[in-house]
């Protein structure tokens, strides 16, 4: 094999004033380079630090499946021998994914002892050990994900999106509007679009003729100008969502999200044949294979991935990537998370162009936000933290309060 030099080769390429900077060696790297990639790969992961919080919801929030009061979520901490510390929350929702807060503490319990000594930027091989716990806890599976992204962007000196090749520091989200009253919903969507939102979501999947009421009060009251997507999050069968979609196509109705129950995929292939409205999954979508299973089926229109669902930036990235090739744009979702899981999601938006929706607003019922930096929201665009990592930290003052595992 014939092999040259670094000098050699670009003096062939017709660059050989430059090489007369390079060093004698020929080599690329500095020392300090060196000494920076020595570093990386001794770096180990310490400990693991769990932590569980609840945190109330100003009001009550209903969809189809019932109504939340509060977020219960489980924060972990993935401490190095470097001092770099990774951050990742999880939102389990157990009429989601089955899993709760005392799952998610069990399960991360285990993860710790698994990741002990190992090396935090190996974020596949990570991810093969947490494949065990992927299928009954998603969700405590997206906290170490996240966190061990978090990490690898700290080192790497970068954001995660940028990290991760994207630029897209801003985009929009829409706000959801929960089951209520027609004329309570009524309020509700006026009170998104005062506070700047442009794309409004709501909550359906009761009772078909109440639906149909709901949705034309709300066009009636704001008119045709906003984009709006309902979520039926399971509601309906067959016959009810074809029935209900036909009669809101004339609403100017963006997407439906998950009208059947998560399992009926070849029902949702027929609504999606049936009515014009576009079909998104969203229960039926967890993992990767799950949007193989959806493209084949021809189910739907478009993906609302999740990280609590998919157990993280990893799959998600995945499921991103697969439903490009399919012509699936996605929506990125989420459960009832604090700013440190949807800044996650937020980067995700952030590396993935095929990802052309944002349903952000899980924190917005919360009685407190005890986040520091992270993603924010004004007017109903995001905007993502330039900060390295993540960019998104928990308030030193409300951890301390925090119950430790
Ligand atoms: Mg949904």
């Amino acid at each position: 094999m014939i092999s040259f030099s670094r000098r050699q080769f670009m003096q062939i390429l017709g660059f050989g004033a430059l090489t007369s900077t390079l060093p004698a060696s020929g080599t690329f790297a500095s020392r300090k380079m060196e000494e920076a990639k020595a570093g990386v790969k001794t770096l180990k992961i310490k400990d693991v630090e769990i932590y569980y919080f609840d945190i109330k919801f100003t009001e009550p929030f209903t969809i189809s499946l019932g109504t939340v009061y509060s977020s219960n979520a489980v924060l972990i901490r993935i401490l190095t021998d470097s001092g770099i510390v990774g951050i990742g929350e999880s939102s389990p929702f157990q009429p989601i994914t089955g899993e709760t807060q005392q799952t998610n503490i069990d399960v991360a319990q285990n993860m710790r002892e698994m990741l002990k000594g190992k090396d935090p930027l190996a974020i596949e091989s990570a991810n093969k050990l947490f494949g065990a716990f992927l299928h009954s806890n998603p969700s405590i599976v997206a906290a170490f994900d996240m966190a061990l992204y978090d990490i690898l962007g700290k080192v790497a000196s970068l954001p995660v999106f940028r990290l991760l090749g994207g630029d897209k520091n801003t985009f929009e989200t829409d706000l959801t509007t929960g089951i209520d009253t027609p004329e309570n919903m009524v309020k509700s969507v006026k009170a998104s679009i005062a506070a700047g939102f442009k794309s409004l979501k709501v909550k359906i999947g009761q009772d078909p003729d109440m639906d149909v009421l709901r949705i034309q009060a709300i066009r009636d009251a704001i008119g045709y100008d906003y984009p709006l997507r309902l979520d039926a999050n399971q509601g309906y069968t067959v016959p009810q969502a074809i029935y209900a979609l036909r009669q809101m196509e004339k609403f100017k109705i963006e997407f439906c999200e998950q009208p059947l129950v998560f399992s009926d995929i070849d029902g949702m292939r027929q609504v999606r044949e049936e009515s014009s409205i576009a079909i998104a999954a969203d229960e039926s979508l967890f993992f990767p294979t799950d949007a193989v299973k959806l493209i084949k089926a021809g189910a739907c229109d478009y993906f609302n991935i999740k990280l609590m669902k998919a157990g993280g930036i990893t799959n998600s990235l995945k499921i991103s990537i697969i439903a490009e090739a399919a012509n699936i744009r996605c929506m990125v979702g989420c459960m009832a998370e604090t700013r440190i899981g949807l800044t996650a999601a937020a980067h995700v938006i952030g590396a993935q162009k095929n990802i052309i929706f944002a349903d952000l607003d899980g924190y917005f019922q919360h009685a407190v936000d005890p986040v520091v930096d992270g993603m924010k929201i004004q007017g109903g665009m995001v905007t993502l933290p330039e900060k390295p990592g993540l960019g998104v930290d928990i308030d030193p003052a409300y951890l301390k309060k925090l119950k430790r595992i």
